[in-house]
């Protein structure tokens, strides 16, 4: 099932991560989970709650993102916990669960694989693979991940440099599945009051590097929801290509990161003023900027 590339030869050219490397003038390409395409001219939302909680929560998720506008559904099966006395997640039987609803609702989902040798068995069931912050640096996963044709969220480690997430992108695109999307989820510095530091320019660094669509995570960013919707505007108002939310139908009842959990009334409000500022979005969306946009 891994495939370390050995076979794969370093590319032309200078850059640490050639198949990754944005070229000069070369736009985003696109990616696509289950459809919705990210990195094209559209702001995509990927939004539900942090974990699989049941047939019923993960419906009721399902149905009210949609109904608000959410493009995608995502939910963990297998959560990557800090505590092992914390909720660990339903596995594959929250997996088949939450593909019910996504399809109930028409919605392709994403969900979080945390070890290789599940890749097989998840694939079918998936519209895209989540690599979390803790196994961004998880090669054995990266390896195996790029023997798929599935798509690839890749979240940025908290304490991983630029260079090493591009890097870890390089990976998976080694082992031959170049289908993939940046997600900045926050990085650890020396607060304590926001959940993580949002490094959006360290989003934006990675925009310009690379021709992979660039998402932000302002969840588990910042953990505090009456600071999400805002940080939400600044993504898409800096022209990047996406979010992914953490929504739950009852924030207080939820079995992971609850106190970071969008309402459905909050996430309403959120996806409400984004389309108004997603009116104006052709001025500032990446190539449709001036020259001197720095690019390539
Ligand atoms: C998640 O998306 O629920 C998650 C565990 O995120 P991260 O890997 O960014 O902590
Ligand atoms: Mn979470």
């Amino acid at each position: 099932m891994n495939h370390p590339p050995t076979h794969a030869k370093v590319l032309e050219g200078d850059a640490a991560f050639p198949r990754v490397a944005r070229r000069a003038g070369q736009r985003t390409i696109p990616v696509s989970f289950g459809g919705v395409l990210i990195g094209g001219r559209g702001f995509a939302v990927i939004a539900g709650p942090c974990s699989v909680e049941g047939p019923e929560q993960i419906h009721t998720a399902a149905s009210e993102v949609a109904r608000r506008g959410a493009d995608v559904l995502r939910g963990g099966a297998f959560k990557p916990r800090t505590s092992p006395y914390s909720f660990q997640g339903l596995g594959l039987e929250g997996l088949a669960m939450m593909r019910e609803a996504a399809d109930a609702h028409g919605l392709p989902l994403v969900t979080e694989v945390l070890t290789p040798e599940r890749v097989e068995a998840m694939a079918p069931q998936v519209d895209a693979f989540q690599v979390g912050a803790r196994n961004m640096h998880n090669t054995a996963l990266l390896h195996a991940l790029g023997a798929t044709e599935r798509p690839i969220l890749l979240k940025r480690g908290f304490g991983s440099t630029l260079t090493e997430w591009l890097l870890a992108a390089e990976h998976i695109a080694s082992a031959g599945n170049e289908r993939i999307v940046l997600c900045e989820r926050g990085i650890r510095a020396f607060g304590t009051e926001t959940r993580f530091t949002l490094d959006l320019a360290g989003a934006l660094w990675a925009q310009d590097q690379s021709h992979l669509p660039v998402i932000v995570d302002p969840s588990h960013a910042i953990g505090q929801p009456s600071l999400i919707p805002r940080a939400a505007a600044a993504v898409l108002a800096a022209g990047l290509d996406g979010l992914m939310v953490e929504v739950h139908p009852s924030p207080e009842e939820a079995l992971s990161d609850g106190a970071q959990a969008l309402t459905l009334d909050r996430f309403e409000a959120m996806m409400r003023d984004l389309k108004t500022l997603d009116a104006r979005r052709p001025l500032i969306a990446w190539g449709e900027r001036s020259e001197e946009g720095g690019r390539g």
